[in-house]
């Protein structure tokens, strides 16, 4: 078991860091609110439509607030993307065309993605893949200690029609980029090629700084609802901000072309998005708290993680590293039955796709994947590292990972 005295240590090391959270979350609350205040949100906003979904007063208004939250001329926040993967691939979609280059210059992106890009990433493609279509790929890997190759990329980048970033570190053994690495590459890319679109994959980093990607000059982000900016509230879908240009174009694919961003009913769910929204800053600082509570309990107990606990962070993701399958099964098991919603299940490792070694993961969410709620995911191979995210209060957070300490060291005795 943890002792007391532990805990208060824990809790005494992690008071600085704590505080910078809840002060990024304070700057970016009032970023929310004034939005809100200046496109004037009124219970009117929360009326739905359904059908077509033509003048959806709650949707256009979000979208208004959404695009200013992050610093954008528009944005499109739509409960009709299915998922993240889905958001992205509406925007790749929508932005290129036969021949053009789609750039990636973070290394390789997120695995779903692989599908919607194709060859050569992932052959056989399923014939509706951006390579079926004339859309080349070519990436530029990230340096050995996972910060962009600036001197390739300022070559690669040429001629290109889009460049990719990605931020988080998703489930790969890599930094994710903060909003000074976001702006350093906007600054390289525009002076090789000031024409190309820079689209950001802003997954799990939204509201961990108080500065987003189009602050800093890029032209596009997305990400997914069922992540940071939903607060744990919206049920599902996806959001774009950005260059109007760029959002329009978006907005014909997830539709179809002529008809854009006009119709899509938000069937019921504008309040849901609205206070998921204002929630979402307090929520992410919650999430920040309790994963750098559990690398700071690891460390303690002598394990490595990435980030450290006081490390600045750029997005939710907490990577421990368990070098023991005993322990990360016993962890994992104890984050389940630490969570709200089926705390009774206990995770088995299994296979997975796009997995060569069977994966073991934690989730006992109120929204189905929704990974803003403590999560846990790990491949069963060494290091034997576990990918933690979220926690919706700090309080319920803290008790999960408590709860998975207890039960690795448990099963140790
Ligand atoms: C979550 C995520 C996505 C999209 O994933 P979905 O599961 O489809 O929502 C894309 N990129 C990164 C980096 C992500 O973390």
């Amino acid at each position: 078991m943890i002792s007391s005295e532990l805990l208060a240590k824990v809790a005494s090391g992690l008071l600085e860091t704590h505080a910078q959270f809840d002060n990024i979350s304070q700057i970016n609350t009032a970023r929310v609110l004034e939005a809100f205040r200046k496109h004037r949100v009124s219970d009117a906003c929360f009326a739905g439509t359904t059908g077509y979904g033509y003048n959806d007063h709650g949707r256009d208004v979000l979208e208004k607030c959404m695009a200013d939250i992050m610093g954008a001329e528009a944005a499109l926040m739509r409960v009709q993307f299915v998922s993240g993967t889905h958001t992205i691939a509406c925007a790749l979609c929508g932005i290129l065309r036969p021949n053009d280059v789609l750039l990636s210059v973070t290394g390789t992106p997120y695995d779903t993605l692989h599908g919607v890009i194709g060859s050569p990433l992932r052959t056989p493609t399923d014939g509706a893949a951006l390579s079926d279509f004339g859309v080349l790929y070519r990436e530029v890997a990230l340096l050995g200690d996972g910060t962009p190759d600036y001197a390739n990329i300022q070559t690669a980048v040429q001629g290109v029609k889009a460049v990719l970033i990605q931020r988080s570190r998703g489930y790969s053994d890599r930094p994710a980029l903060g909003i000074e690495t976001v702006a350093a590459l906007v600054r390289v890319i525009r002076a090789a090629n000031s024409a190309c679109c820079i689209l950001v994959d802003n997954c799990y980093c939204e509201f961990v700084s108080s500065v987003e990607p189009c602050m800093v000059g890029a032209d596009l982000v997305m990400g997914s609802l069922i992540k940071n900016p939903g607060g744990g509230l919206a049920p599902t879908g996806g959001y774009v901000a950005g260059r109007a240009d760029l959002v329009q174009l978006t907005a014909q694919r997830l539709t179809a072309p002529g008809i854009g961003a006009e119709c899509g009913s938000s069937l019921g769910q504008n309040r849901l998005l609205y206070q998921g929204l204002f929630m979402a800053p307090h929520t992410v600082a919650q999430a920040l708290k309790t994963v750098s509570f559990a690398a700071a309990l690891l460390t303690e107990l002598g394990y490595t993680t990435d980030p450290a606990p006081n490390a600045v962070r750029a997005d939710i993701i907490q990577m421990l590293h368990f070098n023991d399958a005993e322990a990360v099964i016993s962890f994992c098991r104890g984050i389940q039955a630490g969570s709200p919603v089926d705390a009774f299940a206990v995770p088995e490792p299994g296979d997975m796709p796009g997995y060569d070694s069977p994966v073991i993961m934690a989730a006992g969410t109120f929204i189905q994947g929704g990974s803003i709620e403590l999560s846990c995911d790990a491949p069963m191979r060494p290091p034997f590292t576990a990918y933690l995210q979220g926690g919706l209060t700090y309080e319920a957070g803290r008790y999960g990972v408590i709860n998975a300490v207890n039960a690795m060291l448990g099963q140790q005795q």
